[in-house]
C-alpha cells in the first residue's frame, strides 16, 4: 500500500490541531510549547502511529487493553510516550502498568494500588493522573472519574504508592453543556492538589471538540484523536 496519501492526511490534521492549540494558548497569554499534544490513536492501525512518529509526535494515547499493549510492543523501536486514557479495569491494571508511561484515568485508591503493584513487578515508574468527575453531581455514571471529594484521597494514595508518580489531574467535560465551567472546576481541583503535591503539574483536558476551551482553562495536555487522524474506524 502506498502510505504517502495517508501521511499527508495526517500531516494536515496535525498542522490544523497545532494551529488551534497555538491560537488558544496565545489568546490567554500562554506559550504553545507548554501544551503537549497527545494524539489518541485508539482503533487506528499501528502504521498510523509510525507515520505520526515520523511527523514528530512523541505522545500517543490509547484507551483499551490489550490493544494498547499490542501497539506498544509492535512499536517498541520508536521512542514514544504511551498514555493510557481509558478506564482501567482492576484485573488489567498490572498489565497496563507494564507498558503505559502515563495513566490518565486513576479514579480510585484501589486502582492506584493495583497499578503500583504492576509497575513495581516490572521495575517501572508510571506517572498517574487522578481522573476527576466533571459531571453534575446528580448524573449516574457520566464520563467517569473520582467524585470531587475523593480526588484528594486518590492523589494521596498515588503519591504514597511505590512505582507510581503523581502527575496531576485529568477530566472529561460532560456532554450537553458548554465545557468552560467543567474545565474551570478541573483547574480549581488541579490547584488544590498542586498545593499539597507541588510536582503534580499536569492537567489533561480537551479533545477534538473542546481543546481550545481546555487550553484557555490551563490544560497542559490535550488528548486529540479524530481532529488529527480523521473519523475513527469502528471498534474491533
Ligand atoms: C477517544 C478519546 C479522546 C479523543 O477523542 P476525539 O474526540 O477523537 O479527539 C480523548 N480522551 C479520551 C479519554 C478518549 O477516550
Amino acid at each position: 500500500m502506498n502510505e504517502q496519501p495517508r501521511r499527508e492526511e495526517i500531516a494536515a490534521g496535525l498542522r490544523t490541531v497545532r494551529d488551534r492549540i497555538a491560537a488558544a494558548a496565545q489568546r490567554v497569554g500562554r506559550h504553545p510549547r507548554d501544551v503537549t499534544l497527545v494524539v489518541v490513536t485508539k482503533t487506528f492501525p499501528a502504521s498510523d502511529i509510525r507515520l505520526l512518529a515520523g511527523l514528530g509526535v512523541r505522545d500517543v494515547g490509547e484507551n483499551r487493553h490489550p490493544e494498547a499493549g499490542e501497539k506498544a510492543a509492535a512499536l517498541g523501536d520508536l521512542d514514544l510516550c504511551w498514555h493510557f486514557v481509558g478506564h482501567v479495569q482492576s484485573n488489567k491494571a498490572a498489565k497496563v502498568a507494564s507498558y503505559a508511561d502515563v495513566v490518565h484515568s486513576v479514579d480510585s485508591v484501589r486502582l492506584a494500588h493495583r497499578l503500583g503493584a504492576g509497575a513495581e513487578a516490572t521495575g517501572r515508574v508510571v506517572t498517574c493522573l487522578v481522573q476527576v468527575s466533571l459531571d453534575p453531581p446528580s448524573t449516574g455514571k457520566g464520563r467517569g472519574g473520582a467524585a470531587r471529594g475523593a480526588a484528594q484521597d486518590v492523589a494521596a494514595a498515588v503519591a504514597a504508592t511505590r512505582g507510581l508518580q503523581l502527575g496531576g489531574v485529568m477530566g472529561i467535560a460532560p456532554q450537553g453543556e458548554p465545557p468552560t465551567g467543567a474545565f474551570a472546576r478541573l483547574a480549581e481541583i488541579a490547584a488544590q492538589i498542586r498545593g499539597l503535591h507541588p510536582s503534580a503539574t499536569m492537567v489533561s483536558a480537551g479533545m477534538s471538540g473542546d481543546l481550545a476551551q481546555a487550553v484557555g482553562a490551563g490544560a497542559t495536555h490535550v488528548r486529540v484523536g479524530s481532529a488529527v487522524l480523521g473519523p475513527r474506524p469502528p471498534l474491533r
